[in-house]
């Protein structure tokens, strides 16, 4: 609770930091927690109060929050070689290094990778390389963007405008030609009598109809995340990416997975695409790339695109887009650890992806025994990410009324009681961290499930 002294770091916090995503009243009432260290997936903040953290962070500090040899190969790369850009012709042997092994352990095999600082802005280089290709290739009118409602990639302008949130009409966001499509999330967004697949043909279908409408050679790319992320964890509907894959295949346009969540291990698989068994011509990856533990992403090309991309460039002689820190060698040293420890085991420890593998069946238990709860909606998820949909009426799916704030009540008390969960819509979402082990994950399901008892006691 907030400490409202005037020294109190809660009150310093306020003073100097602009909040993003950040509901105001709720600080104003609470105070930010300041967090100052981690151990395994807790954090800790200024006052010694330890949180479970369920989202591992933001996603992505998969391999908890005090991993020493990832801290040890990025201090050994700092003291090495501390930074440098890979643009002009010049780039660092981590950076070579990383690029190999991203192509080694992508689906791809084959292809070519570029380094950005965010997964936003990997998202931005993905459709600043379409654009640019569409006119080396004499279209310069292919440039259309085909994302999902709901869908999450960023919030640089062109991220933002592939998102399909409305809240990015503050910003007078979307730019023109991003298109959002409906949401595959069949429990909500089914009709009465539809069966699973008939919606997924209808997804399809729509499909069809978007890009006879805008023409395909105006769309540069379709774009999703294998399971959504920030609209609430949703996985497709079944068969949607393989409806939605042939449609593109037959029109030409390409098809990126935005694996910046599900990309290492998150959904047990590999990659969110293995999970759902379609190849994408290209994936944006980001926060597991490091574990968290440098800020960085990457654009992996596969093959087709990579040699389409390479000879449009080369008849111009350069492609004008980098970053100063574009394949950073201590970002791309992190990023080789990450990998190791996530999917191959590191200094005598098994890959943590066995760990994802074997704590699903009990993640997807618990889940499922809260589903019983008669105002949870849904439960859902893919491997070690799942949300709680908050109903108001099962029956008829109706949500709380949004006054009631009740997802974020949630999350209030949770915290209250030492777990960190996100609000998300009326949904409230888990992410933990690779590194978790049983009795956490007992106490993140308890902790939860007292937090949703009172807080549905309180508004019901
Ligand atoms: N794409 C997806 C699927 C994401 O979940 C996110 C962030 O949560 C992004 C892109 C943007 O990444 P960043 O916040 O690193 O810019």
């Amino acid at each position: 609770m907030r400490d409202d002294s005037p020294n109190s770091w809660e009150a310093r916090a306020d003073a100097h930091s602009f909040y993003g995503f950040t509901d105001l009243p709720s600080i104003a009432e609470r105070g930010t927690v300041v967090l100052t260290h981690g151990e395994g997936p807790y954090v800790v903040d200024v006052h010694g109060r330890k949180y479970l953290d369920s989202n591992s962070g933001l996603w992505n500090m998969v391999a908890g929050f005090d991993h020493k040899g990832m801290a040890e190969a990025a201090k050994a790369q700092y003291d090495r070689f501390p930074g440098y850009h890979s643009l002009f012709g010049r780039m660092s042997d981590q950076t070579v290094m990383l690029s190999e092994k991203l192509i080694e352990v992508s689906p791809f095999k084959r292809g070519k990778v570029f380094y950005t600082n965010s997964g936003s802005e990997a998202n931005d280089t993905m459709v600043k390389m379409l654009w640019f290709l569409g006119r080396s290739e004499g279209k310069p009118e292919r440039r259309k963007i085909l994302t999902r409602k709901n869908g999450y990639h960023g919030v640089t302008a062109v991220a933002a405008s592939m998102t399909g949130k409305p809240y990015n009409e503050v910003f007078g966001l979307p730019l023109d030609g991003f298109i959002h499509l409906t949401c595959p999330h069949y429990w909500r967004e089914g009709r009465k009598g539809e069966t699973e697949a008939e919606f997924t043909a209808r997804m399809g279908k729509e499909l069809e109809d978007v890009i006879e409408r805008e023409g395909a050679d105006t769309i540069a790319a379709f774009v999703a995340e294998p399971v959504m992320g920030a609209g609430g964890v949703i996985p497709p509907s079944e068969g949607y990416f393989k409806t939605v894959a042939l449609i593109l295949k037959k029109h030409g346009i390409p098809l990126v997975a935005d694996e910046v969540i599900t990309g290492f291990g998150r959904t047990g698989s590999d990659w969110g695409c293995q999970a759902y068994d379609f190849i994408p011509d290209a994936i944006i990856s980001s926060k597991n790339l490091t574990a968290g533990y440098f800020p960085m992403g990457a654009v992996i090309l596969g093959p087709e695109l990579a040699d389409r991309l390479q000879a449009a460039v080369e008849e111009v002689e350069e492609f004008p887009h980098g970053f100063t820190a574009s394949g950073h060698p201590v970002g791309c040293a992190v990023a080789l650890k990450a990998i190791e420890v996530i999917m191959e085991g590191s200094d005598g420890a098994a890959p943590l992806i066995d760990n994802v593998r074997a704590l699903t069946p009990k993640f997807e238990a618990e889940m499922a025994r809260l589903a019983k709860h008669p105002h949870i909606g849904e439960a859902r998820g893919k491997g070690l990410m799942g949300a709680l949909e908050a109903v108001k009426d099962k029956a008829t799916k109706t949500p709380f009324d949004g006054d009631l704030s009740v997802s974020e009540r949630i999350a209030n008390t949770c915290t209250d009681h030492g777990l960190i969960c996100r609000p998300l819509g009326q949904a409230v979402v888990l992410c933990p961290a690779f590194v978790m082990i049983e009795p956490q994950m007992d106490e993140m399901f308890q902790k939860l499930e007292a937090a949703l008892n009172k807080v549905f006691e309180e508004v019901v």
